[in-house]
């Protein structure tokens, strides 16, 4: 901390200048700072971006070496990162990685958030999330479309398409969390969200992300109840802990339509704040005394499950939104945590089983309306996809953006190369004045095993099966993506989740259309493979459509162990 000074204002370079030896290793590098970038990170001064304490690099020299390094760095080597720190640079080939990461993996006995901690404060390893230590954070947009298409889905089961007159009750404003209430309110619902640090609210507010604060519960509620009797489409933030609002809520027989909660409960030492404890108390605990803040915070997600489900029994619709909050208030003892169902197999596997994902891009030239180009683009390509469509219009709508330009679309297999495809065309043309990056969230259909999310209640019981994702970085590694990374703990916590990323850029070179279309074919390619092997129909299907690029040997279990 002591040396933020000279990185305070960090902001990555834009235009079509070159500050490196290659495209591949400067969009590494803009990426990096980009989510250093006090508009797009939650805490810079502690190099976190999001997710509890996500953070892009271990400290402040070695990130000054990351920097250095890919200044320096050859088009025929490639750099590694051991856990946000550089550790080598090797020669290897042109269409290699220009880097490869690897983020807070340990071996299975010692991922425990214990072992972490330990091995942290003796300097050895950082949390990556999944998209801070892989450097392809884009801002809360990262995942308000996934929220959109998760709600979206939800209305469609139970609302006939729409939250119109709906209210959503959640808690947590941080860097993720912050995308629900805009989806709500795209959807046209009623948000009301806990957020127990009010520096936080007002963040999302100048964000465009929240419509109003509150320090009164009662008002809060009020207004909300209000708005939905008249079906108005608002987004309320209330400043008091999750258990607040939801005690005040059962106590009045007030049951929310939808219930959900993205505190980072996966961190309960970062990412939660205890009841008893405010915002900045909580800050000064946590590094005096982590025993004591651990046991409080513990306890009190052990509560806040409680008063989910007594919510849910009285008829709320709720769901945990991926931050394991189910799995800590197990170990502390309640049972029935797991009878609030999981956003993943409720509602959006199908996505997954369609090579669909958190795809976005971002435009190294910082112009904004080289992103609403490339909307145009996608529309023209896409605009047959009736969800797409209704994505590309909000977002232009809602969207502020944060740092570099970007855009997430919930693209599929043979999408996502197409597309890029075109728009390296476009970058040769001059039609964009600079490299466009695309990446995705480790949060996808083919990179990530995390039995509490993405792979929870798999059709085959493979929930826990880890090989996916690390064929994953392997295939995108052959495959040439600039960047490759494998991170453990994102999402759902240390010792319950494994995952890769990629990157790749679009510099209008043919050295990048091969990259292009191998790895954004392949990517969502191995996800289908995953899903069909795993027996889901529409994975099957979907892999029968593209049977002339990806061919899928063995499809379904094959015991080993001998029968008779
Ligand atoms: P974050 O650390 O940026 O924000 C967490 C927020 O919760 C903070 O603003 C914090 O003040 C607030 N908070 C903590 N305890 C609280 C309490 N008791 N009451 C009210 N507010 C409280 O984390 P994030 O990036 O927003 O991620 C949130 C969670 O969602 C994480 O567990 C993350 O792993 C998970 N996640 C889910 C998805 C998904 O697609 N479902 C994607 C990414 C992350």
């Amino acid at each position: 901390m002591a040396d933020f000074g000279k990185h305070k204002g960090i902001e990555a370079p834009t235009g079509p200048i070159l500050h490196c030896k290659g495209w591949g290793q400067e969009a590494a590098l803009r990426m990096l700072m980009n989510n250093l970038d006090a508009r797009v990170g939650e805490n810079p001064r502690e190099r976190i971006v999001y997710g509890g304490r996500g953070r892009a690099a271990r400290s402040w020299p070695a990130y000054d070496k990351i920097v250095e390094s890919l200044l320096d760095l050859e088009n025929d080597e490639t750099l590694l990162i051991q856990s946000g720190k550089p550790v080598g640079i090797f020669k290897t080939q042109t269409h290699a990685p220009r880097v490869l990461i690897a983020n807070a993996n340990l071996v299975g006995k010692w991922a425990t958030l214990e072992d972490f901690d330990r091995l942290e404060k003796k300097g050895l390893t950082m949390f990556g999330q999944m998209t801070a230590g892989s450097w392809i954070y884009i801002g809360s947009q990262g995942v308000i479309q996934g929220t959109f298409e998760t709600l979206a889905a939800l209305a469609a089961k139970h609302f006939g398409g729409t939250m119109r007159g709906k209210l959503y009750v959640s808690a947590g404003l941080g860097g993720m969390g912050a995308a629900q209430p805009l989806a709500a309110k795209m959807l046209d619902g009623v948000a009301l969200i806990a957020e127990a640090d009010g520096q936080r609210i007002q963040r999302r507010i100048d964000s465009g992300y929240l419509d109003v604060g509150y320090d009164s519960i009662e008002q809060a509620v009020n207004d909300a109840l209000t708005a939905t009797k008249e079906s108005k489409s608002i987004s309320l933030g209330v400043h008091c802990h999750a258990n607040e609002l939801l005690q005040y809520l059962s106590e009045r027989h007030i049951i929310p339509d939808v219930l959900s909660d993205q505190t980072a409960a996966h961190d309960p030492l970062m990412g939660y704040i205890p009841d008893e404890l405010s915002a900045t108390d909580a800050q000064v605990l946590r590094h005096q005394d982590p025993t004591t803040y651990l046991q409080m915070a513990r306890c009190s997600i052990a509560q806040h499950v409680r008063n989910l489900l007594i919510l849910q029994k009285a008829g709320a619709l709720t769901f945990d939104y991926g931050n394991n909050i189910r799995r800590e208030a197990f170990d502390q003892g309640v049972t029935d945590a797991f009878e609030i169902p999981g956003y993943v197999p409720a509602y959006i596997r199908d996505l997954f089983n369609a090579g669909k994902g958190p795809f976005r891009w971002a435009v190294l030239s910082g112009q904004a309306d080289e992103i609403y180009k490339l909307d145009a683009l996608a529309l023209e390509m896409f605009g047959d996809n009736p969800l797409l469509s209704r994505w590309f219009t909000l977002a232009q709508k809602y969207i502020h953006f944060q740092g570099l330009p970007a855009r997430i679309a919930y693209m599929g297999l043979g999408e996502r190369d197409r597309f890029a495809l075109k728009v390296n065309e476009w970058v040769a043309q001059g039609v964009l004045s600079a490299p466009v990056v695309f990446g995705r969230d480790h949060h996808d259909t083919g990179s990530v095993a995390s039995p509490y999310r993405e792979t929870e209640a798999m059709q085959d019981g493979s929930d826990a099966i880890a090989d996916w994702p690390i064929l994953n970085a392997l295939l995108n590694t052959a495959s040439g993506a600039h960047w490759v990374s494998f991170h453990h703990g994102g999402g759902t916590g240390i010792g319950y989740a494994l995952h890769a990323g990629a990157v790749v850029v679009a510099d209008g070179s043919e050295d990048s259309a091969g990259r292009l279309s191998r790895v954004l074919f392949n990517d969502p390619g191995i996800g289908v493979i995953r899903h069909a092997d795993a027996g889901y129909d529409l994975a099957q299907e979907t892999l029968a459509r593209h049977h002339e690029r990806m061919r899928a040997p063995f499809v379904g279990p094959q015991t080993n162990i001998p029968i008779d």
